[in-house]
């Protein structure tokens, strides 16, 4: 997303080896021979060095002695790190180019795509891979629906001029703010407790954006370029059984259990990774269950 830009902070949710925060290849993919070799392969930035009278030092650390050819790729791989400064007790996160205080808002994301600001071709892409992700028919159509702003949420339903009764407009998952699309799928407090736990199952740590597209291609991001076929699916696994929910608090008295969900999300995929063939995944249900780590 050419207007999202990572900003990195004490490095507590970027992954050191896995996540692209040094440039378009993740340090794994650059030193392959040293991924292999460190002691912390799945371990954060900031639990790769320490804080020294306020100035970082790395520490990396590897399973053993290192030959001198492999200390030549730690030399190159400290002075293509070094340049980034680590911010003590900032979050990492993303910041949206288009405010002057670079905070990403919805309304920013909002105004920027219709304003054109946003290239189309990044939403092109989203529908693309979404269209061609191992996912059942109807669940991407509700994804697809939901990027095109045409998902029967309050928002599209005024937008269309339903009548709504006013005590009807609130997010019937936290109750808290109106229910519009971004809301109800990316940052009610409800759906976002669902994005984090399928997060941990993927063993990745990040923040995601809130706005529908850009969540989009973050989320496929996380993983490495293999994994972006599982991770399309995944996405959407997690926006129907989302939306399913919601159906069912609304109109059958249905309540919102965190667990019954991501069981429901983690069932529904197993079932979609037999069918479409995403990659080498655990191959059993309850190892399955337990974790599909995609940092091994
Ligand atoms: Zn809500």
């Amino acid at each position: 997303m050419e207007n999202l830009e990572f900003q990195l902070g004490e490095g507590e949710s970027t992954s050191f080896w896995n996540h692209h925060w040094t440039g378009s290849l993740t340090l794994a993919d650059q030193f392959p021979r040293l991924f292999r070799l460190s002691n912390n392969p799945g371990g954060s930035i900031k639990s790769m060095g320490t804080w020294n009278d306020g100035v970082w030092e790395w520490n990396l650390e590897w399973r053993r002695i290192l030959l001198d050819r492999e200390k030549d790729q730690v030399s190159a791989l400290l002075s293509s790190i070094n340049n980034f400064k680590l911010v003590k007790g900032k979050p990492d996160g993303w910041k949206w180019k288009l405010l002057p205080d670079g905070c990403f808002t919805v309304k920013s994301a909002y105004k920027a795509i219709c304003d054109g600001v946003c290239a189309p071709q990044q939403k092109n892409h989203a529908l693309s891979v979404i269209w061609n992700a191992p996912a059942t028919h109807n669940a991407k159509v509700t994804a697809w629906r939901m990027m095109c702003g045409r998902m029967a949420t309050i928002d599209n339903l005024l937008k269309r001029q339903v009548p709504i009764p006013n005590s009807e407009i609130v997010c019937k998952l936290c109750y808290l703010e109106d229910e519009d699309t971004e809301h109800l799928f990316f940052s009610c407090q409800k759906s976002t407790e669902i994005w984090y736990v399928i997060l941990s199952w993927l063993g990745v740590q990040s923040a995601l954006p809130s706005s529908k597209t850009a969540h989009f291609l973050a989320f496929i991001n996380l993983g490495r370029k293999k994994d972006v076929r599982f991770l399309s699916g995944a996405w959407i696994c997690v926006v129907w059984c989302i939306w399913k929910q919601r159906n069912r608090c609304i109109f059958d008295q249905g309540s919102w259990i965190k667990e019954k969900i991501v069981a429901e999300i983690k069932s529904r995929l197993w079932g979609w990774q037999k069918t479409f063939q995403m990659g080498s995944l655990p191959s059993d249900f309850r190892s399955w269950f337990e974790a599909v780590s995609l940092v091994d």
